[in-house]
């Protein structure tokens, strides 16, 4: 891919709202960007999804910083990349830190797919040419609150809606949002809240027809989540559980969950996302694509991650609107009657604006062989 310069940019960027979930409440999106340059002086793309804080996994932008700038980029210059899928391997003696790894390769695909003067989602053959996405609402201060957020989000045209519960914010809430919405696509997500012990409490659960019930117990479990998907009818959902192919592989087989969200940087890239696509698609589980409130340039590639066939469920991409006063790209992503377009350009699809970029960014550092 004759790779001249890696530049990593630390981003700091407001929310226009901010996002809690049972790990707390976020303002403002801390981020690294990448962008890989070839030397014909094109540029891939990519984010790191890892956070701040390591709340949602063991992965912080700090970390992420290190593990690139140490180890994953000198791999690169040491082992020439032709093709973005050879990635994975380059850097698999390095243990997990999947969201770095994940940033980098995202980006290489993003120039692989440029170098072939093709868009992305047809380098990794997806099929559709427009996806369904729904939305992801955190926890309200009020259920009235809530219930008007869901009440804007369902005239907008979202295909379903995600509420965060935890304890003390669940059995109640999600009632009087199906007392108002009888009809919606609604499922809950509990950023692993609750323990076994809570086994009752969640089966009352099965009353509210909802389309699954997403990591209700541990991050890093799949034992009790078999033992609770057998007490329940509505399907779970495993997310933080699933680092990789064979974590689905280990889950399905012993019956701890019914769908798989697949993220990106969870699962170390584009490379594995698409293993574990197939494989949920040979086993008959439906997969969604969830999100990590990205930017533009992490919105994209779950775009085209999502034109896979196997991904039946409306995703997590919501337009940039709803996080962002203004996105890094151009045109922002835009959400119409619940279904996003899937741009025809080679690459992501959509342009970063520099300016843009650079206003957010607090400081960068350039790499080459
Ligand atoms: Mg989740």
């Amino acid at each position: 891919m004759q790779l001249h310069s890696i530049t990593l940019r630390a981003m700091s960027m407001r929310m226009k709202s901010p996002f809690t979930t049972s790990f707390g409440t976020q303002w403002d999106k801390h981020f690294i960007l990448v962008e890989v340059r070839d030397k014909d002086g094109r540029s891939g793309w990519g984010e790191s999804v890892a956070m701040k804080e390591p709340f949602y996994n063991e992965e912080t932008v700090g970390t992420n910083w290190l593990i690139m700038k140490e180890f994953l980029i000198p791999l690169l210059w040491q082992k020439p990349v032709s093709h973005p899928q050879e990635v994975s391997s380059i850097f698999s003696h390095i243990r997990r830190n999947n969201m770095a790894k994940s940033a980098l390769e995202g980006a290489l695909w993003d120039l692989y797919a440029k170098q072939q003067n093709l868009p992305l989602y047809r380098v990794l053959g997806g099929e559709r040419t427009e996806i369904q996405v729904g939305i992801s609402i955190g926890i309200q201060d009020s259920v009235s609150k809530l219930l008007s957020l869901i009440e804007r989000y369902v005239t907008e045209g979202y295909r379903r809606i995600k509420i965060k519960i935890k304890p003390g914010w669940d059995l109640d809430v999600v009632a009087a949002v199906r007392n108002r919405f009888p009809d919606i696509s609604l499922m809950v997500d509990a950023n692993s809240a609750y323990t076994l012990d809570d086994i009752d409490h969640l089966a009352e659960l099965d009353q509210f027809n909802l389309m699954m019930i997403e990591q209700p117990l541990a991050h890093d479990d799949i034992i009790d989540h078999a033992a609770l998907q057998k007490k329940l009818r509505t399907p779970i959902c495993l997310d933080e559980s699933i680092h990789s192919l064979e974590d689905a592989r280990k889950a399905v087989a012993l019956g701890s969950c019914r769908i798989i969200n697949i993220k990106i940087g969870r699962v170390g890239g584009l490379a594995e996302a698409r293993k574990i696509h197939d494989f949920c698609l040979q086993k008959g589980l439906p997969v969604w694509c969830g999100g990590m409130l990205e930017s533009g340039i992490g919105r994209a590639h779950n775009i085209a991650i999502t034109t896979l066939p196997g991904f039946t469920l409306p995703g997590d991409t919501a337009a940039s609107s709803r996080y962002w006063e203004k996105d890094l790209i151009e045109p922002e992503v835009t959400v119409e009657n619940g279904l996003i377009r899937v741009p025809e350009r080679p690459g992501l699809g959509y342009e970063p604006v520099r300016e843009r970029i650079d206003e957010f960014t607090m400081y960068s550092e350039t790499f080459r062989p």
